[in-house]
């Protein structure tokens, strides 16, 4: 489990990141609202407190940004006499609030039931490096770029990822994404492993699909 705290005082976030590490969790610190952005972003931390008075980009808008290409559980830390900071936050998507001055115990409570509500809640996000889909909202990132897919790249890629370390082979493939019906040839997997190639791989300068010569594809970790 880690955890991005983001506090520009620094006796206060010193203060957090050692009662988590108490409890067990990894943590990671900064200070400034861009440099937080690029953290969350790149990085999948389990969740992220958020202070909103920040310099360089405050609270609100890293939420906003970062909601604009990921989920992660965030908890927006508030001054008491800024009730609209709190209004805006949750309208953005922030999962929870606490208002400074808070007591250590009630952020540590809110911290677990959140990341258990996201837990449970099977968010659906399937990921692989920086390659991430969101099977529910069937957006597919790559770091922060947006990637976009057909109907049938999308299954095909979501059906190698949900068997990632698994080779698959093309019968496989073609049952699972186009189904017994398909009077097609094993061909058009081959067809779209070289669209999704060429959208992500070819643009990326990586290897996300791997060929197994007479075995069919996989996608590793
Ligand atoms: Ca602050």
């Amino acid at each position: 489990m880690k955890i991005l705290i983001v506090e520009d005082e620094t006796s206060i976030s010193r203060f957090v990141q050692l009662e988590l590490e108490h409890e067990g969790y990894g943590t990671e610190c900064v200070a400034d609202g861009r440099e937080a952005l690029d953290k969350a972003v790149q990085n999948d931390y389990d969740l992220i407190v958020l202070d909103v008075m920040l310099p360089s980009l405050n609270g609100i808008e890293v939420l906003r940004r970062l909601r604009q290409v990921k989920q992660t559980p965030v908890i927006i830390l508030t001054a008491r006499d800024q009730i609209m900071d709190k209004v805006a936050g949750l309208d953005l998507g922030a999962d929870d609030y606490m208002t400074k001055p808070f007591a250590i115990e009630e952020l540590l409570a809110r911290i677990r039931t959140n990341i258990k509500k996201r837990t449970q809640s099977g968010s659906g996000v399937l990921t692989c490096g920086k390659l991430k889909v969101d099977t529910e909202a069937h957006i597919v990132n790559y770091g922060s770029d947006v990637i976009d897919l057909t109907k049938k790249e999308f299954d095909l890629l979501v059906y190698l990822l949900a068997n990632r370390n698994v080779v698959i082979s093309r019968e496989q493939a073609l049952d699972a994404v186009w189904g017994f019906d398909f009077y097609g040839n094993t061909n058009v997997v081959d067809v779209y492993i070289r669209y999704l190639r060429s959208k992500i791989d070819d643009v990326y300068n990586c290897t996300v699909i791997h060929t197994v010569r007479g075995a069919g594809y996989v996608i590793r970790d």
